[in-house]
């Protein structure tokens, strides 16, 4: 499905538009021209429907250069490590999450726990895989003709990073699991989620002025993205907590 010019949205479950596994993050595909990168990588149970629906997009797979993973949770990155073999593309996330992923640590990314939770399936599991790069704040990494701009945002988890696109003057953020639509975000008791994190982390997108707003689940904006922000922050400048998804 093609967003904008440069940005397909190619993957995404039952928080999302179901175009691949149930429990699927939303993932999209970057377009720089020559070179192409994925944000997100689903669950890895259905890399092949990801990729039919890039195909059917007019994607040529071949140009994917990298895998832009915003966290550790096992619907954004677990197919990391199936898209790097594919695609021979290094895979680049924060230092905690190159940790969790490389070692393979469930416990890490909080998915023994929800699984016993019975948030995913007793038979999902994350397959390790190779980090090639740690991003941190302020990276930019080129994928062909555009840019991406790497923001620490941690809170809904450690290591949680957003992404920033610049396309001429329209700015567009993709931001994980941080902040949805409507200025929602997504709290759980787990190890390594941190209310005052996360409360910082928001604080960092008050003056992005985003255009197009892409998260990690649910509904997106193509323009006015900044109004899901301000949601969250008018909550937040009355010392009150937005609402969670979950
Ligand atoms: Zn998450």
């Amino acid at each position: 499905m093609r967003l904008t010019p440069e940005v397909h949205l190619v993957g995404g479950g039952n928080l999302g538009f179901n175009l691949s596994d149930d429990f699927d993050s939303h993932v999209h595909i970057v377009d720089g021209g020559r070179k192409l990168a994925i944000i997100d990588t689903g669950t890895g149970r259905a890399e092949a429907e990801i990729l039919a629906n890039a195909r059917a997009d007019g994607i040529d797979e071949r140009k994917i250069r990298y895998v832009l993973v915003t966290h550790g949770h096992l619907d954004h990155a677990g197919g990391a490590a199936g898209m790097r073999t594919r695609f021979n593309a290094p895979v680049l996330a924060a230092a905690p999450t190159a940790d969790f992923l490389r070692r393979g640590d469930e416990d890490a990314i909080s998915l023994t726990a929800a699984r016993q939770a019975g948030i995913y399936p007793a038979d999902y599991h994350l397959r390790a895989t190779h980090v090639d790069l740690e991003l941190q704040d302020g990276d930019r990494v080129r994928v062909g003709a555009l840019e991406i701009e790497v923001l620490e945002t941690p809170g809904h988890c450690a290591g949680h990073l957003c992404f920033v696109l610049h396309v001429g003057q329209q700015t567009c953020l993709f931001t994980g699991d941080l902040l949805f639509f409507g200025g929602v975000i997504a709290i759980q008791r787990i190890w390594d989620c941190d209310l005052p994190a996360y409360v910082r982390s928001i604080e960092r997108l008050r003056d992005l002025s985003v255009d197009a707003f892409f998260p990690g689940h649910l509904a997106l904006s193509l323009k006015n993205g900044q109004r899901h922000i301000s949601a969250a922050l008018a909550r937040l400048d009355q010392l009150l907590i937005p609402s969670s998804i979950v």
